[in-house]
This record gives structure tokens, C-alpha cells and sequence, in this order.
């Protein structure tokens, strides 16, 4: 079954037959930004095109994308192994590269009366207690509201969407494991934080065609709720961590 963007995606296409053009976007922190002297083409053999343009004139070609290569990033998007919605994120314990990475594990735990017992337990993400898993919340990286821009770069991080690739151990192993991303083979560099959080020209395509197909909620859903942007913790941590959207 098709997911929610590649739907609207395809729909958009009916509706325009292409070749279509239409604007560029980037995403920073803060959201969308429009792009000047930059537009996108649409082929008719559903390729996609990023060309500087001036005076009314496409000049020079910056990126391509093919069919295929938008097909599988928006399948490591949100593919029903690693993507969610709002109602059934908390399903993401059951990911084995989510357990994987969480050292999600069955361990032998000790009760007050001396009893040892082996128990599904996981490492609270932020204050590193172990507990057993129906005492972990599953909590939204970069949070709900207001996130969705974050989570949005986030995710472009691990699909080689960024200028810099994933700094954590968590982005680098969803690197390995995409279509896109890993044909480029090994994650790349981490660089500054700033490279991190600044989309690449095929990021800016892509993108682009997200929202020309009006599809950038949908996306920023599936980037809340991906297997990347969700965490184990503890009801503690859960309760008392202030504003996620200072630690960028
Ligand atoms: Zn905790």
C-alpha cells in the first residue's frame, strides 16, 4: 500500500501532468524558507530536477532525482516498519533496529524479596535508569508541538538529505539500512551543527516536491512519529524535561 505522501504525491501528478515546475523550498530550524533563482522540474518520466534560474531561464542543473531515488526515500520514510502516526507511535518497541539501538533486551532483574526474574527492560534515553519496559514511556525526540521542522531535518540527516550526515549512533545505523542514503555508502562526516541542520540540494528537491504536492504535513507527521525521532524514558525524565526544542 502506498503511504500517505507518496499518495498525494501521485495525486498532484494526475491533477498537473507533468513536465511541471514549481518552487523551491529549504527547511531550517525554524521551517520552510523559500529559495530565489532556484526551481524545480517535474519530467515526464517522473524524474525530478533542481536548476538555478535566472531571467526566466533554467541556467544550470544542480540535482537530479530519479524516479526510483524519490521512490525510495519516501519508502525509508514512511514505510510501516519505521513510520507512525500521533495514536500508534508507542508500537516502535516492537522495532528490532529501535531495540537495537535502545538496548531493548530480556535481562534478569532482582525484586525486594531476592527474586531474580528475567524482564523486557530498557535504559531510560536520559537519565540512563534501567527499567522494565511497561514502566518506559515512549517520548518524541523533537517534540510534538513545534518540532515538526526539527524532526523534518532530523530525519533528512539519516537519508543523505543534509550537507552533514548523522552524528549519533542511532542516525548512523538507519543510514546503513535506507535505500537512498546507503547506496552513497558510509554515513557522511557529522560536520558543524549547522551543516547538520542545513538540507543538501536533494534534500531542497525533495522537499520542494513534498510541498508542491501540499504533502508537508503529512511529512512532518512521519517525521515525529519515525523510528529516528522517538525514545524510551523514564516517567521522571518524561515529566520533567522542559523545553526539548532548546537542544537542538
Ligand atoms: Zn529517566
Amino acid at each position: 500500500m502506498a503511504g500517505v505522501i507518496e499518495a498525494q504525491i501521485a495525486n498532484k501528478i494526475q491533477q498537473s501532468s507533468p513536465p511541471s515546475i514549481f518552487d523551491c523550498f529549504t527547511m531550517t530550524v525554524q521551517g520552510r524558507a523559500p529559495q530565489n533563482n532556484v526551481k524545480c522540474r517535474l519530467n515526464k518520466d517522473l524524474s525530478a530536477e533542481l536548476w538555478n534560474y535566472a531571467g526566466n531561464r533554467f541556467t544550470t542543473l544542480r540535482a537530479t532525482l530519479s524516479r526510483q531515488d524519490i521512490k525510495e526515500i519516501l519508502d525509508d520514510i514512511e514505510n510501516a516498519n519505521w513510520s507512525f502516526d500521533a495514536g500508534s507511535y508507542r508500537k516502535v518497541k516492537t522495532v528490532g533496529l529501535w531495540r537495537t539501538v535502545y538496548d531493548y533486551n530480556n535481562r534478569q532483574l532482582t525484586y525486594n524479596n531476592g527474586m531474580r526474574a528475567p524482564e523486557e527492560s530498557v535504559f531510560c534515553d536520559k537519565c540512563g535508569l534501567l527499567l522494565r519496559a511497561d514502566c518506559v514511556t515512549v517520548d518524541h525526540h523533537k517534540p510534538q508541538v513545534g518540532g515538526g521542522p526539527q524532526a523534518i531535518l532530523k530525519l533528512f540527516r539519516a537519508l543523505n538529505l543534509t550537507k552533514a550526515g548523522p552524528e549519533g549512533h542511532r542516525g548512523q545505523q538507519v543510514w546503513k539500512q535506507t535505500s537512498f542514503a546507503a547506496r552513497s555508502g558510509a554515513p557522511k562526516a557529522s560536520g558543524t551543527q549547522y551543516d547538520r541542520y542545513t538540507m543538501n540540494d536533494h534534500g531542497d528537491l525533495f522537499l520542494s516536491l513534498v510541498n508542491w504536492a501540499t504533502a508537508l504535513a503529512s511529512l512532518e507527521e512521519k517525521a515525529l512519529n519515525h523510528v529516528l525521532n522517538l525514545r524510551p524514558m523514564c516517567i521522571h525524565c518524561n515529566t520533567s524535561k522542559g523545553n526539548a526544542l532548546a537542544f537542538i
